[in-house]
């Protein structure tokens, strides 16, 4: 299997279960999260569940690189409240280094919203003034920025936002991008057919570039292009059907990243998985 492929999977028990979680269900990447994400606060991590996941990091057979963690729901680093930014950046420094810490190299974050409080291009401004300051304060991790839907004020839903983004970044070998299929199709970037996937990854080229992708996740979506509605579906039961997903699994371009679904029935998963690798094995035979 050339491409990691995998899913966000449960720190329940502890961080250091994600990587044991992720290997039983046959899977080659994952995505977690450091903390509880939909709380503030949380406990330092401690020696002991630092070492424990390393250890079952190594014992499952994953790379740093084929995890993608996931920060928390709350943090918004294009809040136009000075004290809420502040609150919200403190919380993303704590998550950089909290990926520091567990060997990481990779934060994946949803940029924030302007909460129609503030001008688009400023709350970019303060998403990339966000990152510039928790790179400064972290080694080794990179910033990876997501795509969304573009659910209400939510930005990022544009390349060209995400493209803004990356343009005030001063140190831009670490900062990256996360695509993820479902956001995508809502914000009105198709990828159903060969036609609609490749102009769609040529625009993606175009205006951020393959060079800042570090990962993707693969998630089928309930509602329509454009719908600027986020909602999952599991592979090829919603309206992106399995076409995406077998040209996903077929592009050279998306090797060596975390391949992660966010599928709404994780009882699937396992199947999911199995059903992405054998797409991949078309491909010498196409
Ligand atoms: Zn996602
Ligand atoms: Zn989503």
């Amino acid at each position: 299997m050339r491409k990691w492929i995998g899913a966000h999977v449960s720190i329940a028990g502890g961080v250091g279960q994600a990587p044991i979680n992720a290997q039983a269900i046959g899977a080659t990447a994952f995505a977690m999260f450091t903390k509880n994400q939909r709380q503030w606060q949380a406990k330092p991590l401690s020696e002991g569940e630092i070492k424990i996941f390393r250890d079952n990091l190594v014992a499952c057979g994953f790379q740093p690189a084929q995890v993608l963690p996931h920060d928390g729901y709350l943090i918004n680093l294009g809040h136009p409240d000075p004290q809420a930014r502040e609150k919200s950046l403190a919380a993303f420094i704590d998550e950089m280094q909290r990926c520091e810490q567990l060997g990481l190299t990779c934060l994946n974050f949803h940029p924030g919203s302007h909460l129609k409080l503030a001008p688009v291009e400023r709350s970019l401004e303060w998403i990339a003034e966000g990152i510039n300051r928790a790179l400064e304060q972290t080694t080794g991790v990179v910033a990876v920025i997501e795509n969304t839907a573009g659910q209400g004020s939510n930005l990022g839903h544009d390349f060209a936002q995400i493209a803004a983004i990356i343009d005030h970044v001063e140190d831009r070998r670490r900062v990256g991008v996360c695509l993820d299929t479902c956001h995508a199709f809502a914000a009105g970037y198709d990828l159903r057919t060969p036609e609609t996937y490749a102009a769609t990854m040529a625009t993606f080229d175009q205006i951020i570039g393959f060079s800042y992708l570090k990962g993707m996740h693969l998630n089928d979506a309930k509602k329509g292009l454009n719908s600027r509605v986020d909602r999952h579906e599991n592979l090829g039961r919603g309206l992106l059907g399995l076409e995406p997903f077998r040209l996903i699994m077929r592009d050279p371009r998306l090797e060596g990243i975390p391949l992660v679904l966010e599928t709404i029935d994780e009882t699937l998963w396992p199947e999911e998985i199995k059903l992405l690798a054998a797409l991949q094995e078309g491909e010498s035979a196409a």
